[in-house]
């Protein structure tokens, strides 16, 4: 499908070290390379832009035109710095603030990104993994079947989900969730907030009022990582207007090449906390950039 980037790379310099020395002019040809690659693997043009440059800077302070394998330097001054940009100031990514039980975490995203899979995943890493006691709450009452599917999913998984009772709001939903996450003894409530095909003002309002009466620990975003750059300006989006403190990328088992996380880590500041890898339950891992940035350059 697409020539891989460190290959093609590999193959300018190579054919430039052919002609003898490496001048200003054959950088540049090599950095057209890698803005074209970023823009393949759908990194937005700005940070491709950025991006380019910050590796121009490196390149030249690095003297890499008298490497003697040029081509190979310069892979690996774009690998380290996707890594750089990828990563942030975010050290660890899987770990979410919740200390002081019940910790409640809002789940928050467009209808159709996996946020419904990503909360019973997530909370299932939490109760196996971190050994968490966990309580799971739908709160799409406009979708009946989202709100089974928690529940089924909450089934399989082996964690806690609220009781559905029929004609309560979200903000109702959440207020018991907290009530039952504190008597019952939960270290972790996940709230699964209702989704929208498009963020209108209806959703945000539901949102930001369930986000006052319950003050998240976590807001995490779900984003459909093969949307590129659509899931950067949905991220924007709702940071603007509900605050996020991460973001889980889904179906990055997909033919995406990653670009998407490397815009939304420039574009939007927030870390990404963790990617999904498929739709079973356990296909849910901690963001690695350096998982992300070998799969730009393939
Ligand atoms: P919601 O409307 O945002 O709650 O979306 P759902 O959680 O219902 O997910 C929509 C579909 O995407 C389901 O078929 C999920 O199994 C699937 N899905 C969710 N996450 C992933 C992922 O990381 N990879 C893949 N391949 N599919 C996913």
């Amino acid at each position: 499908m697409f020539e891989n980037l460190s290959d093609r790379l590999s193959g300018v310099f190579d054919r430039l070290t052919k002609q003898g020395a490496l001048s200003d002019e054959d950088v540049k040809t090599a950095l057209r390379e890698v803005r074209v690659a970023l823009l393949e693997a759908d990194v937005s043009l700005p940070v491709a832009r950025d991006f380019v440059k910050a590796v121009q800077d490196k390149a030249t302070g690095q003297a890499v035109t008298r490497s003697v394998t040029p081509g190979q330097q310069v892979v690996k001054i774009v690998h380290d710095e996707l890594v750089h940009v990828l990563a942030g100031e975010d050290a660890e990514p899987g770990k979410l603030r919740i200390d002081n039980a019940p910790a409640p975490i809002l789940m928050v995203g467009l209808q159709g990104s996996g946020k419904t899979t990503t909360t019973a995943k997530l909370a299932r890493r939490l109760s196996q993994r971190d050994k968490k006691r966990v309580l799971m709450a739908s709160l799409d009452t406009n979708r009946p079947a989202a709100m089974e599917q928690l529940a089924i999913l909450g089934q399989q998984i082996g964690v806690d989900t609220l009781p559905i009772i029929a004609g309560e709001t979200p903000v109702q939903i959440a207020k018991r969730a907290k009530q039952q996450a504190t008597l019952g003894g939960y270290d972790v409530y996940m709230l699964d907030t209702a989704g929208r095909l498009h963020i209108d003002e209806e959703l945000i309002a539901q949102a930001a009022e369930v986000r006052d009466v319950t003050n998240p620990r976590e807001t995490l975003l779900v984003v459909d990582g093969l949307t590129g750059q659509d899931a950067v300006n949905v991220a924007t989006n709702f940071d603007e207007k509900i605050g996020v403190s991460g973001v889980v990328l889904t179906r990055m088992d997909g033919d995406g090449r990653g670009g998407a996380a490397l815009s939304m880590r420039a574009v939007t500041g927030k870390p990404i906390k963790f990617v999904g890898l498929g739709e079973k339950m356990d296909a849910l891992e901690t963001f690695e950039p350096e998982r992300i940035a070998g799969r730009i350059l393939g």
